[in-house]
């Protein structure tokens, strides 16, 4: 199935077929599901979505940073298709495959750390942290969790304890698990100007030892580049000071890659991006598998080992068609080109949304590192956050063919997450409809 690359409005948004059907979901369809853009999608490929009433979408949304190949990938619907005709499923503890193998070969090539590697699946990404924790303690024989303001790490019971934003993800959820520590964050637009990622990184530190105790810390989990909280990038030299005092203090450095992993960055790993970072567990998922469910945690051998056999696992985790789906990204992404493409797409998005933020002053910060930008909306002439021109531009895009995302811990930022399948005539003619909407404000 392939889509034209092309963005096409054949109806009003959402067309009627769309609003039938979002009729005959909210009567089966439980009101905690949310939508940001009520469309319903019939097929996709590339960079568009094609919706039930014909409408065309350019998205730079990728489901949230996961079909990050881009849609319906050719070599990843073979791969699924070939697959499910010949194994669903056995459960890879009861019997074992060769894809859940071979998908942790290629993973543990090219997590951070050139030490012994090796890995467990899992279905989504806050099933990969809440294992992370549970390896971390086990090997530390600690229980304490940090974690850092604005993180985001998922919906799960623990997870969301981990989260900043208590609304909406914990709102009326509790009791939430204890043991978990919040550390403030290195926001370099929002932090005293000019401190550097060395004192960010103390300053948080200090928090730990004063107010959880170095010795009591079984894991520090951060998101290199902070997805939901609005791709906050740490000042240089943030994630190494962390990781030089974790390893000082006999505790596991956990990456949270999720959001920021498998190419999206530009590098395989945003933790890749700073020289001498080397996390000791990266949690994936997102964008591995090229939509299909599949995560893991991937990183030091004596550390994965530490879990007892039974103690990791769960029915689906790492299913055979998953699996598969995540070979055939991993091994095109060796094949080469994707990492630069990222990276051009990153130098495009920055260019362009650099000179709309030089003509219009709610345009705070520009900020992110390749396939995976952001635009942080500001009142004019002060930081004070404007979450109502995220709302009015994220409408304008939407109502025009374009699906973006927000994002923010003040809902002011608008996130790119273009597939890197993207033609820089589509990223740009996306980016024009954005321009448009700036101008409307
Ligand atoms: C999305 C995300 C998660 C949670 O992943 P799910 O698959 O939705 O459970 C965890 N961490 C980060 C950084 C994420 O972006």
């Amino acid at each position: 199935m392939t889509v034209e690359q092309k963005r096409i409005l054949a109806t009003s948004i959402p067309g009627p077929i769309s609003i039938q059907m979002q009729e005959r979901r909210t009567k089966v369809i439980s009101a905690g599901v949310g939508t940001l853009l009520p469309v319903f999608i019939d097929t996709a490929h590339g960079a568009i979505l094609r919706d039930v009433d014909g409408n065309q979408f350019i998205d730079l949304g990728t489901g949230i940073g996961v079909v990050t190949i881009g849609h319906t990938n050719q070599r990843v619907v073979e791969a699924v298709q070939n697959q499910v005709a010949k194994l669903t499923h056995t459960l890879f503890t009861v019997a074992p495959y060769e894809p859940y193998v071979r998908v942790a070969e290629l993973i543990t090539a090219h997590t951070p750390g050139s030490f012994a590697k090796k890995a467990a699946f899992f279905n989504s990404g806050a099933e990969a942290v809440e294992n992370a924790v549970k390896i971390a303690r086990k090997a530390t024989g600690r229980t304490e969790i940090a974690v850092f303001d604005h993180a985001y790490h998922g919906r799960t019971n623990l997870t969301m304890s981990m989260n900043f934003k208590m609304h909406p993800y914990g709102t009326g959820f509790g009791p939430l698990a204890g043991s978990v520590h919040h550390a403030p964050m290195s926001y370099p637009y929002r932090d005293e100007p000019g401190m550097t990622g060395e004192e960010a990184a103390a300053r948080a530190i200090t928090y730990l030892e004063k107010r959880v105790g170095a010795t009591q810390l079984a894991a520090v989990f951060i998101e290199p580049i902070q997805g939901e909280g609005g791709f906050i990038v740490p000042a240089p030299g943030f994630l190494k000071t962390l990781d030089s005092w974790c390893k000082a203090n006999g505790i596991v450095m956990v990456a949270d890659e999720v959001q920021s992993g498998i190419a999206r960055t530009g590098k395989w790993f945003a933790s890749d991006w700073e020289e001498g970072f080397e996390p000791d567990l990266v949690t994936v998922a997102k964008g591995i598998a090229g939509g299909l469910p599949l995560s893991g945690v991937v990183g030091r051998a004596e550390i994965m080992d530490a879990a007892h056999a039974g103690g990791l696992g769960g029915t689906f985790g790492g299913s055979p068609t998953a699996v598969a789906a995540g070979v055939a990204v991993l091994e095109q992404l060796e094949e080469g080109g994707w990492m630069e493409r990222s990276q051009e797409i990153g130098e495009l998005l920055t260019t362009r949304l650099s000179a709309m933020q030089a003509n219009n002053p709610i345009i705070g910060d520009v900020r992110g590192r390749g396939a995976m930008i952001a635009i942080e909306l500001v009142e004019a002439g002060t930081k004070k956050p404007n979450s109502q021109a995220v709302d009015a531009l994220v409408r304008h895009c939407h109502q025009n063919g374009v699906l973006i995302l927000n994002a923010g811990t003040y809902n002011n930022v608008i996130r790119f997450l273009p597939p890197l399948a993207i033609s820089d005539e589509l990223l740009n003619e996306a980016l024009d409809v954005l321009e448009e909407g700036l101008a409307k404000l």
